[in-house]
Formats: structure tokens, sequence, C-alpha cells
């Protein structure tokens, strides 16, 4: 263990990487989220029509994605922007589930949201502007679902496993951490995407990790090859964002993929995943190189 890691993160202890405790697996319907399996999770980022999010489960599932995602509750940061459906959303969000089969990630903003959202939801996920809403994440440790926990855009690596001890210590242990991207200098992309987060992540965590490069991103032309990127650092699956009209999606929309785009993203990512795959084979010996063992 890389000295400097070992008191910053050892005291995490639930969610730690241990000696008992390397690698743990969040299950979801069929669905393994930290094993071998490279799991997409794609879908707009807000529900704004049956139409919409009906056509967009079918095209993401007919391309490979396991996952649909799709905000009812939508944390805009201006209050003239749409704000999502709300129950309505987690209805359609439902009926896209019956219809297609794929298992549902949509998020949750506050505690007393918490019961209605987990009635329609699979996971539940914690967007980056409430990764430190700590009555949130208590109430977490409750909801009888996993939770996605996104790194608070300007977190460290430490804050989020805070958070996340937090909602394992309140009793849920099923937590799937999320690099979607921080604020740093830069601002030709929305975000920076922390790549090295992943390794460092799994080093120092059991719990798997997963990258969001569309909110990373913030412009659809960069998504396939940061895609390619968690593929390679062996991230456990990814979140992206995909409409049927992106130009006239309610929000982030310049971010995400048309229903082409998606599936060429998805073709692109084969050999990347073939190298994936070796790399699974050799996760002792990788995670020795950057210092967990
Ligand atoms: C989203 O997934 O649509 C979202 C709001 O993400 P973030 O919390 O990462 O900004
Ligand atoms: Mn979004």
């Amino acid at each position: 263990m890389n000295p400097k890691w070992n008191g910053q993160f050892s005291r995490y202890d639930l969610v730690a990487r241990s000696g008992e405790n390397t690698r743990s697996v969040v299950r979801v319907r069929d669905i393994e989220i930290g094993g071998s399996e490279f799991v997409v999770m794609a879908g707009p980022c807000a529900v704004e029509s049956e139409q919409q999010l009906l056509q967009t489960a079918e095209h993401v599932a007919e391309a490979g994605a396991r996952i649909l995602r799709g905000g009812a509750y939508k944390p805009r940061s201006s209050p003239y922007a749409f704000q999502g459906l709300g129950v309505h959303g987690l209805k359609i969000l439902k009926k896209a589930r019956e219809q297609t089969g794929l298992a549902i990630v949509t998020e949750v903003m506050c505690k007393e949201d918490v019961e209605v959202i987990a009635e329609f939801a699979d996971i539940m996920q914690v967007g980056t502007r409430s990764m430190e809403n700590y009555s949130l994440l208590e109430a977490l440790g409750e909801c009888g679902r996993p939770v996605l926990l996104k790194r608070g855009m300007s977190a460290t690596l430490e804050d989020l496993l805070r958070s996340a001890q937090v909602i394992a210590s309140a009793g849920n242990p099923q937590i799937i951490l999320c690099e979607r991207g921080i604020r740093t200098f830069e601002t030709a992309t929305r975000n920076t995407l922390d790549i090295a987060a992943v390794p460092v992540l799994k080093a120092v965590s059991h719990l798997p990790v997963i990258v969001d490069p569309s909110h990373a991103a913030g412009v659809r032309s960069l998504v396939p090859i940061l895609a390619r990127a968690a593929a390679v650092v062996d991230a456990d699956g990814l979140l992206v964002e995909v409409h049927p009209h992106p130009e006239q999606a309610l929000s982030d929309g310049e971010q995400s993929l048309t229903f082409g785009e998606f599936r060429d993203m998805m073709d692109d990512l084969q050999p990347y995943l073939a190298l994936r795959e070796r790399t699974v084979q050799s996760r002792p010996r990788l995670l020795a190189v950057v210092g967990a063992d």
C-alpha cells in the first residue's frame, strides 16, 4: 500500500480494501457490477416524455446497455430550468423496464424522496451536488437499493470515500462509485475527467467504480474516446447520456449521444473491452503496481 494512501483511506473501514475484502460485487436484478462484465448504463439526462424514454430504452438495450438512466427529479442550477417530471417520470421509467428488461438508475436529491424513488428504481443515484448531503446519505442506508454515488465536483477521493462510508455505516453496503469529472482551472471541457481516480479507488476500496464521460466532457464528440479510457483503466462500467434528438433535449443536449452515435461507441469499445479482459486477468499484479498490495 502506498504509505500516503494508507492512513488517508483505511479509516473508512467499511468501504476500504482489505485483506479479507478486496472486491465487492453489486447485484442488480441479473446484472453484476464489479464482476467481470463492463456494465453500460445509458439514457437521457432527464425523463421528458413516455415516447422519448421508451424509444431511448429500446435503442440502448439493442446496442448492449444493461441499465437505463433518466432523471425524474433534476438538480438544476437555475430555478427556471426544467425540474423533471417527478412521480410521473418514475412511472415512465417503470414502464421502460417492463418493456425492455433494463434495470433503472435514477437520481434522488433529498431524504424525503427516498421512499418513493426506491419503489420504482433499481439503483438510487446520488448526484455530484448531493455527495455531501449527509441526511440523504443516511436515509439511503435503509432504502434497500444499491446506491450509485457520484463524486462531488470539488471532492477529493477521500471525501468520496467518506460519503460512501456514511451510507455503509447507515446499513447499506451496496455502493457503486462514479467518477464524473471534477472542477479544475481547465474550461475547454465541462469538467476534468480524473481518469487516475479509477485505479486509485480500486486500489484503496473494494467498491465497484464506473465512469460518466458525458458530464466530464460536456460535449458529445469527446464521450466515446473517454469511454475507451474508462474501459482500459478497468472501470466496471459507464454512465452515458443518450437522447433521440439531443438538439431538443431539455437538459444536457450538448453532451448527449444520438442513437447512432451510441451504437458506434459500443462497437468502437470492443477492442478496448478485449484489452480490459486482459486487465481483469492481471488485476492482482496491476493493483500491486499502483500500490494496493
Ligand atoms: C446527471 O447524471 O444527469 C447529473 C445531474 O449528473 P451530475 O450529478 O454528475 O452532474
Ligand atoms: Mn445530465
